[in-house]
C-alpha cells in the first residue's frame, strides 16, 4: 500500500495491517438493501443487513422457520401413528 497516503491522513500511528484493512474496506464499499427492513446501506463487507438488529431478526426468522418445520414433521408423524392405531 501507499505509505504516504496513510501519513497524509494522519494514520502514521495506525499499524500497517489496520490501514491495509481499512483501505481494502473502502475499496469494497457498495450500496446494499437490507434483506429485513429494506433500508439502503453502504456495505463494506458482504453483510446483508443494515444493522445488528436486522441481522438478529433475520436469524430469528430463519430459526423460527426451522422450528416450524420440525413441529410440522412431528405433527404429521403423530397423525400417521394415530391413524395406524385406529386402523
Ligand atoms: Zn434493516
Amino acid at each position: 500500500m501507499d505509505i504516504k497516503f496513510g501519513y497524509a491522513l494522519g494514520m502514521s500511528d495506525v499499524s500497517a495491517t489496520d490501514a491495509a484493512r481499512l483501505l481494502a474496506g473502502l475499496r469494497r464499499q457498495e450500496p446494499r438493501v437490507c434483506q429485513v427492513c429494506g433500508t439502503e446501506v453502504i456495505a463494506t463487507t458482504r453483510r446483508l443487513y443494515c444493522s445488528p438488529l436486522c441481522r438478529l431478526k433475520a436469524d430469528y426468522a430463519r430459526h423460527a422457520e426451522a422450528r416450524k418445520a420440525k413441529r410440522r414433521a412431528r405433527y404429521h408423524r403423530q397423525k400417521e401413528e394415530s391413524q395406524q392405531n385406529q386402523a
